[in-house]
């Protein structure tokens, strides 16, 4: 594989064996000739935890090449759901872009090779679209299987002999899912281990950027899982609307999309809810998703509205006992997610080994 192929898609398994060849160990990467390295590996976890998606800077391949398996380390060790999750999915964006304006042939080999796909080069047009693959049907479901867009249900889709035809974009799509997967399992795994100074520099740069950042992302105090039954009434009030068909308000809209943004459903399973059952334009969906979600515009992620504004809008529906006792859709999240985990039955007592006192 090209040094430049592997700096594009460094989570792919040819750019992971030429990083195995080089045998690096921490400690080398500690010497002050890798640098570049670790700064742009704190800059990758930055750019996910500020931006929502990490740029495709190509100036120097083996920095970025080298830089992706440390970012990797960067997340695992601070261990933090929410961080880790932003993270896989900021890669993944990257990655979306890039494959969109990618050769034919390249998208054809990975999806072949590293997510072990039955793509074909197709080149058929249907009406004035062009159809650059065909997926074989059982992979296609599977990688599509989280998207609930009208568009991507098996039944309205061109199907040739249990092949599905693909444009390219929407391959890259697909993809994107797969890397997101890929790399969350990467980085979900807390790894603990003492790192050689100049790593545990950048890596505390990160964690402050983290910090500071944390409460715009809403992040803090959250479970680290979307838990739907936790959603206030107000909120499923609006997704309920949303799922009936019922025409949404922009303040239902942007309670809901700002609230789930928060809790940390990823920005394409929240387009996809929204083109899904609707007639929303999906690209002015997905501008108006990312510029809540602060990856667009201004850079503000916002968050949902005060229960009194709510209220005001006439989303204030159906409220329980949680509701008499918070001011913010947020606080009734939190609450009951941890009333739910409460609940939860407990496993039962084990055996204690500890010898009794008096036998
Ligand atoms: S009180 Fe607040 S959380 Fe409860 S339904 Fe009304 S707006 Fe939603």
């Amino acid at each position: 594989m090209l040094e430049r192929e592997a700096a594009k898609y460094p989570f792919l398994r040819d750019a992971a064996k030429l990083v195995d060849a080089l045998n690096l160990q921490l400690d080398d990467l500690a010497d002050p000739q890798y640098a570049k390295v670790l700064d742009r590996a704190a800059e990758r976890v930055v750019q996910a935890i500020e931006d929502g998606a990490v740029d495709d800077s190509l100036d120097d391949y083996m920095t970025e090449l080298l830089s992706f398996p440390v970012a990797v380390m960067f997340t695992s060790v601070k261990g933090e759901p929410f961080m880790s999750r932003r993270y896989a999915l900021a890669e993944a964006v990257r990655v979306y872009f890039l494959l969109q304006d990618e050769e034919r042939q390249k998208l054809a080999q990975m999806a072949r090779d590293d997510f072990d796909w039955d793509l074909r080069d197709s080149g058929e047009t249907y009406d004035s679209v062009l159809y650059d693959f065909s997926l074989y049907f059982y992979d296609y479901l599977r990688s599509s299987s989280s998207f609930h867009e009208d568009k991507w249900k098996l039944v309205n889709r061109i199907v040739k002999s249990g092949y599905v035809l693909l444009t390219q974009r929407e391959v890259a799509r697909l993809i994107q899912g797969e890397v997101e997967t890929l790399i969350k399992e990467q980085v979900s795994k807390p790894i603990k281990i003492t790192l050689p100074e100049p790593f545990q520099l950048r890596l505390d740069r990160v964690s402050k950027v983290f910090e500071e950042n944390r409460k715009r992302l809403g992040g803090e105090d959250l479970p680290s899982d979307v838990i739907n039954e936790a959603f206030p009434p107000c909120i499923r009030y609006c997704m309920e609307g949303l799922l009936a068909g019922r025409r949404a308000s922009h303040m239902e809209r942007f309670a809901l999309t700002s609230f789930l943004v928060t809790v940390g459903m990823p920005l394409d399973s929240l387009v996809d809810l929204y083109t899904s059952v609707s007639d929303f334009d999906p690209a002015m969906t997905q501008y108006q998703v990312e510029h809540i979600a602060g990856v667009r515009g201004n850079r503000t992620k916002y968050t949902p509205p005060l229960c009194d504004t709510l209220r005001t809008h006439g989303i204030c529906r159906n409220k329980d006992d949680i509701c008499e006792r918070i001011k913010h859709p947020l606080t009734y999240y939190r609450a009951k997610a941890r009333r739910l985990a409460y609940q939860k039955p407990q496993p039962p007592p084990q055996p204690s080994n500890t010898p009794a006192l008096s036998q």
